[in-house]
């Protein structure tokens, strides 16, 4: 092969020195991420003057352009793979799932149908198979499908949840979600259509538990005005505090009301992998549909979310469509097409990376990573508990922890400790050298960690404290 721009072609050895030099670049930033600074900052101005630019009509230099995207592009981005990347949903991610990606598109796999790509199609439906199991879900009826993240996960769950228990005609339809449930859900019964009359937030109690007298309440009055409740959203794990809601007791509610029961796990579902997360989820099992986020918990890089339901026919009844440009590749029923289980009909191989980073790492790899970060939070909650200057603000919960600074010594009103963090906060990011925001909860300015991340040690963790600290002496309550 030679090099032809008139096919978009390079020859072999260009390819090989090309993608050397990536693979080296990416083994490079993984062998040194940790110590890089973990924050990005630029303004639209300055990212203007680096890259705005009108499409060129010549070419450059392939290594020149990849060099001036590794300088500019890559360091000019925020790492939710470094350790001290505490805020949101970290992203720790792993090599061999890099790999993984990095062949799926090489190979430029189409994950639609099986006539396409029958092994895509069977890695799939085995990788969904392994987490029906893990889950508890059943694994013959049961089925799935991975999406682009949760928020898709979601989509899908509420558009199947709608069509298997509404049919043609929702405009009586109320769903039911917590005030801690994600905004993906939100965004999802939007995108739906349906009305903000059909939507119940009801309020989470102290814990940020869905709130079940409130709830019980909520679903007979809408029965009472001639109202069809038809789903309800539960999460276990929210994003802000990692509370998993009392998933038996919605259960019981959902089969007794008939009322579609989907759980949110995009944060904290991988948990079950561990012997507390595992306790803490009983119930999961239970759900119609469950959504997971392989690029969160199960270290997968971006893009990768999955759900799973209780009945694969129930995808195929929501997603199903004959256009006569398909009728070729329809295939039999055990032989699964992928663009019938969800919106998607060109798809990347996103099982790929999945089956191959559990094939190689093994499922006790991922155990104990998981059990490690729990444990990491709630090491970091004993340090918080012990210190003169910090107040645990909740617990340490799936490896999230909610905390602010709040010394003995002083007595600091609502108005000024809500200052002192959010001051602290923006200062530690502004410094770069960690990421980590601040949230809401009950009103409250409270500072988060989310640590997944199984590269992140106690030492980080303390230094990151210490740089908080640090930080707070300079506020203008405290100077
Ligand atoms: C992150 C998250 C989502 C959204 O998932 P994306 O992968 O970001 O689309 C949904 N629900 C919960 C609970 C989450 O933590």
């Amino acid at each position: 092969m030679k090099t032809n721009p008139a096919t978009l072609e390079l020859s072999q050895d260009e390819m090989k020195t090309y993608g050397y030099q990536v693979v080296d670049a990416i083994v490079s930033h993984f062998a040194t991420q940790n110590d890089k600074m973990p924050v990005a900052m630029g303004s639209r101005e300055e990212m203007d003057s680096l890259f705005l630019e009108e499409a060129p009509e010549k070419g450059t230099d392939p290594k020149e352009v990849l060099d001036f995207v590794l300088s500019k592009v890559m360091t000019n981005s925020t790492n939710m793979a470094h350790p001290k990347s505490y805020s949101f949903v970290p992203g720790p991610s792993n090599y061999i799932s890099v790999m993984a990606d990095t062949l799926a598109t090489g190979y430029n796999i189409f994950s639609g149908g099986w006539v396409a790509s029958p092994a895509a199609a069977e890695l799939e439906i085995i990788t969904i198979q392994w987490l029906l199991k893990i889950f508890g879900l059943p694994q013959k009826k049961g089925g799935g499908i991975f999406t682009s993240g949760g928020s898709m996960a979601n989509l899908t769950a509420l558009t199947t949840a709608r069509r298997i228990k509404c049919g043609q005609d929702f405009s009586k339809a109320v769903i039911y979600l917590s005030d801690q449930a994600h905004s993906s859900n939100v965004k999802a019964i939007r995108v739906l259509g349906f009305k903000k009359e059909q939507i119940r937030i009801i309020p989470t109690d102290i814990e940020f538990k869905f709130g079940l007298n409130k709830l019980k309440n909520c679903i007979a009055k809408d029965r009472l005005e001639g109202l069809q409740p038809f789903c309800l959203i539960a999460t276990s794990g929210t994003t802000n505090t990692g509370t998993v809601d009392p998933l038996t007791d919605l259960a019981a509610i959902c089969k007794k009301e008939d009322i579609w029961f989907h759980i949110d796990g995009a944060y904290g579902a991988a948990a079950i992998l561990s012997k507390k997360g595992k306790q803490l989820m009983k119930g999961i099992e239970k759900a119609d549909s469950l959504t997971v986020d392989p690029h969160k918990w199960f270290y997968q890089p971006y893009e990768m979310g999955c759900l799973l339901v209780r009945n694969h026919k129930h995808l195929s009844s929501t997603f199903t469509e004959r256009p006569e440009y398909l009728r070729d590749i329809e295939g039999n029923t055990s032989e699964i097409n992928f663009y019938d289980h969800g919106i998607q009909l060109t798809r990347r191989f996103r099982a790929l990376k999945f089956y191959m980073s559990i094939k190689s790492f093994g499922l006790k790899a991922f155990r104990k990573a998981i059990t490690y970060n729990i444990e990491l939070a709630e090491e970091t909650e004993a340090i918080l508990r012990a210190s003169k200057k910090w107040e645990v603000v909740f617990p340490a919960t799936m490896a999230v922890i909610n905390f602010r600074y709040n010394p003995i010594d002083h007595n600091f009103n609502q108005t000024k400790l809500d200052k002192i963090n959010q001051f602290i906060s923006e200062k530690v990011v502004a410094s770069r050298k960690a990421l980590l925001v601040t949230t809401l909860l009950h009103g409250q300015v409270v500072l988060r960690m989310c640590l997944i991340n199984p590269r992140t040690t106690l030492d980080d963790v303390k230094d990151t404290l210490e740089l908080c600290e640090h930080f707070a002496a300079e506020s203008p309550e405290l100077s």
